[in-house]
């Protein structure tokens, strides 16, 4: 029988309570028994004056970019309107229905205000490792580490040339924390080279051509993951190139082992990390083994002989050719002995020019120069090592291993949107950059712990 709603008078009451309307298997009630915003207001104390009129709740702040960054709503107009509308998100904000949702221009302005100046986004992360870490998702055994690009939120046009250099009337809150990170590694401070353009809205943005598409202002987000379950153990923000990024691996494993005592094993990586001072540096300075391929200036592709085809004698510090003459530090006996060693940290050995000129594997070894040459880094034991590594089953198992944090970087784009920042300067990219990995780790956690009798998909 069609049934027939009837409506024969409105209620004069009603009895709801929200949490009857949320469903149990809903992603924000897993992700919700992670998050503990305890003591929030005590550390936010310090930035708010005692009088003056009331903020917005900074457990409700907080709550409702977890939501954003979670659901991956990215306009903040649009996140406002969401907690306003959606069930769910006003249970997980412990709003009830008449609680009052700031509207997007006060919530942009708070973000902005004293979210940025304490590190509370920091924080947030690193409670979610924290957590992590206590349900047993973190081995310590083995980490991956990588960078991806972000696109900053800037218009190409509005730059001028590098070496034109910023314009003195250039102006704003991200022309003022460009200038604060001039000398920071991570930022102006990473390489000598000056940037090919710069950026009028956000000149810390690096316009960069690394990719296969045209080239376009971005920032680097950095992840230090670990193998087990894939959970980001920290997060930093960098300028788009080689060498801050590589200073962010640094600071990073520095970062987890003080503050989380995590200490691995291994660490796996692509070419990008594989310098010899970066493989001495895990190798020597922290004792943790690279499974990354070495970075190869040397190799040849013209058919002659590469480097790897003389032999190093440890004993007497010397090359042997495949002519089977020594390369040495020095075919002459000075008087001052010379260290020999160039400002990159590299050494030349050098063939006899007589037993060049004699040899049959000339052509194949140095056709153009009178004598062959090969030089050898100050960290080759360190770079031994990780070739000897490439060479193991392990390796093999870390080489797909990498994928992981590369799935981590596309779930990051295609999932939670962040493939174009909303924040401008070094600091947006922080805060952005933060709060991504702090969704990450939160939603790793509501799938690898669900709700006992409930499994989310
Ligand atoms: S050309 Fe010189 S360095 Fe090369 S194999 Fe012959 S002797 Fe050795």
């Amino acid at each position: 029988m069609m049934g027939e709603r009837t409506v024969m008078q409105e209620a004069l009451f009603y009895s709801f309570r929200i949490e009857d309307h949320v469903p149990g298997d809903h992603l924000l009630r897993s992700i919700d028994r992670f998050v503990d915003l305890d003591g929030i207001r005590e550390h936010l104390k310090p930035f708010y004056s005692s009088t003056g009129r009331p903020s917005i709740d900074p457990e409700l702040m907080i709550r409702m970019l977890i939501i954003g960054y979670c659901m991956g709503i990215r306009s903040e107009r649009r996140l406002c309107e969401e907690v306003h509308l959606n069930l769910a998100y006003r249970w997980f904000c412990r709003l009830d229905l008449d609680g009052a949702v700031p509207d997007h221009s006060t919530f942009s302005k708070n973000r902005h205000g004293r979210f940025r100046d304490s590190d509370l986004l920091r924080q947030l992360f690193e409670m979610t490792v924290e957590r992590c870490m206590a349900e047993g998702l973190v081995g310590a055994e083995g980490f991956a580490v990588d960078a991806s690009l972000i696109r900053a939120d800037v218009h190409r046009q509005r730059s001028v040339p590098g070496e034109e250099g910023l314009p003195p009337k250039a102006a704003g809150r991200a022309v003022a924390e460009y200038l604060e990170v001039l000398d920071d590694a991570a930022f102006g401070g990473s390489t000598p080279v000056t940037p090919k353009r710069i950026n009028l809205t956000d000149p810390a943005a690096r316009w960069t051509a690394a990719t296969r598409e045209r080239a376009f202002y971005a920032y680097s987000t950095n992840y230090l993951i670990d193998l087990d379950h894939a959970v980001i153990v920290d997060v930093e923000a960098t300028t788009a190139i080689r060498q801050a990024e590589v200073l962010a691996q640094r600071r990073m494993i520095e970062r987890t082992q003080e503050r989380f005592g995590l200490w691995p094993e291994k660490l796996v990586a692509d070419t990008a990390y594989g310098s010899a001072p970066n493989l001495a540096w895990l190798v020597e300075d922290r004792g943790i083994e690279p499974h990354i391929p070495v970075f190869e200036k040397s190799a040849r592709n013209d058919g002659t002989f590469a480097r790897s085809d003389f032999i190093y004698d440890h004993e007497d510090d010397n090359y042997i050719c495949p002519g089977g003459n020594r390369l040495r530090r020095s075919n002459r006996n000075f008087s001052t002995p010379r260290s020999g060693v160039d400002k990159d940290g590299s050494i030349r050995y050098r063939a006899r020019q007589q037993d060049c000129q004699a040899c049959t594997f000339r052509q194949l070894c140095t056709p153009n120069m009178a004598a062959r040459k090969v030089t050898r880094s100050i960290h080759e034991g360190a770079r031994d090592m990780a070739r000897d590594i490439a060479t193991t089953d392990a390796y093999l198992v870390s080489s797909r291993q990498r994928k992981k944090v590369e799935m981590l970087f596309a779930h990051l784009k295609r999932i939670l949107k962040l493939d174009r920042l909303r924040l401008r300067g070094p600091n947006g990219a922080k805060d952005e950059f933060h709060l991504a990995a702090a969704a990450q780790n939160l939603r790793k956690l509501a799938k690898m712990k669900p709700i006992p009798g409930l499994a989310l998909s």
